[in-house]
């Protein structure tokens, strides 16, 4: 185990050394094709045959699918190659170099989720390609931190590449099979400015924003009543009045005004038939004013995961660490795959509490943990009957 997690913690040191940053803000986004391309040479030389996607989206922006095997009912191990931007100062080693200390290895994105492709590499050492019985599947992709744009791409390729889908995500090797859904709504109300002496010189967009806020409310209250769900911590969907922008003056009719909010939608919820309900509102209380409205998306919504307690990745998960598998309040490509047919569940070595910050670790014991649940997996699902 030593020489392997050396060849790991060397492969990993090689990763986080490649920035790979997505970023909606096109100022800090870049290229994941030398993280890609890395892949690429060692699942390569591991027999596996590779197909690169590209991913219509930005500067250079690649999914990687490298292949074992043919079929669509085997296991598939799934990460992203991308990281969020970072923080310089806030580093106590430099972020692109990794650094061994107390038993962990730091770098940016080490625990998201760069140390996954060097573990499925270990833990496939042992195992002789010429007994899958099954496919195997490593897919990395493109964009998680930002647009999801790799995952969607596959989605709308709609060809499912496994039935059983890991995704090393950052869980502290608990497993996951549930979280919530987003959507990210901006309303935007043109109306009419004019002498606030004279209610009827103008149309005032800010009137009408308080009627849909009061819209937003009961229709926030009705969605928590109707949608329970006790796998969460808070169990039902939220939908969070972010921030309002509008008018200029007390003696002026407000004539534009905008607002921001975030649905965190629990499975069952179906996020674009709500979203079609509140664009509904909008227009209407928007009319009855005599004033333009609209509901904006600035970022296409997220559907919630929810993979079967039963599923077969789920229950071989649960029975290799002791522990029920569970829900979590991020994000993840899961519902993407699953909309294909498989059954994701999200499982990896790092702890979301150290992600997306300065000093981001991965605990060496855990990783090595990965590797040996890894292999288990491997034979279970591709070698067994
Ligand atoms: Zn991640």
């Amino acid at each position: 185990m030593t020489d392997t997690l050396a060849t790991v913690g060397s492969r990993l040191a090689e990763l986080v050394a490649l920035p790979s940053v997505s970023c909606v803000d096109a100022a800090h986004d870049m290229s994941n094709a030398d993280v890609v391309d890395t892949l690429a040479g060692w699942f390569g030389a591991a027999g596996f045959a590779l197909e690169r996607q590209h991913v219509a989206h930005g500067p250079d922006k690649l999914n990687l699918i490298a292949r074992l095997g043919s079929g669509d009912d085997g296991l598939v191990l799934a990460g992203h190659t991308d990281t969020v931007p970072y923080d310089d100062s806030g580093w106590d080693s430099d972020p692109f170099t990794l650094s061994e200390r107390d038993g962990r290895w730091y770098g940016l994105g080490t625990a998201d989720m760069k140390c996954f492709f060097p573990i499925v590499l270990a833990a496939l050492e042992t195992i002789e390609p010429a007994r899958l019985r099954r496919p195997l599947v490593m897919l990395a992709t493109a964009d998680e931190e930002s647009s999801m744009a790799g995952a969607r791409h596959l989605e709308q390729a709609g060809r499912r590449l496994g039935r059983h889908v890991l995704i090393g995500e950052p869980t502290a090797l608990r497993p996951i099979r549930k979280h919530k859904g987003i959507a990210i709504g901006r309303i935007v109300l043109a109306g009419r400015s004019g002498h606030s002496s004279d209610p009827g010189l103008g149309a005032n967009a800010l009137d009408c924003m308080h009627e849909i806020i009061g819209d937003l409310k009961a229709w926030r209250a009705q969605a928590a009543e109707q949608y329970r769900d006790t796998d969460f911590a808070v169990p039902g969907p939220t939908l969070n009045l972010g921030c309002i922008r509008g008018g200029d003056s007390p003696n002026r009719i407000c004539g534009e005004c905008e607002l921001m909010f975030d649905i965190r939608a629990v499975p069952g919820l179906d996020i674009d038939a709500a979203l079609a309900e509140l664009t509904a509102v909008v227009r209407a209380r928007a009319a009855a004013a005599g004033i333009e409205g609209r509901l904006e998306l600035p970022m296409a919504p997220l559907a919630a995961l929810d993979t079967g307690a039963d599923a077969a990745l789920v229950r071989a998960l649960e029975t290799a660490t002791g522990t029920a598998a569970a829900s979590v309040a991020f994000a993840t490509e899961g519902p993407f795959l699953n909309a294909l047919g498989s059954e994701s569940v999200i499982f990896g070595p790092g702890d979301i509490a150290t992600a997306h910050q300065p000093n981001e670790y991965v605990e060496i014991a855990r990783v090595a943990q990965m590797i040996d649940i890894l292999r288990d997996l491997i034979e279970r699902f591709c070698c067994h009957d």
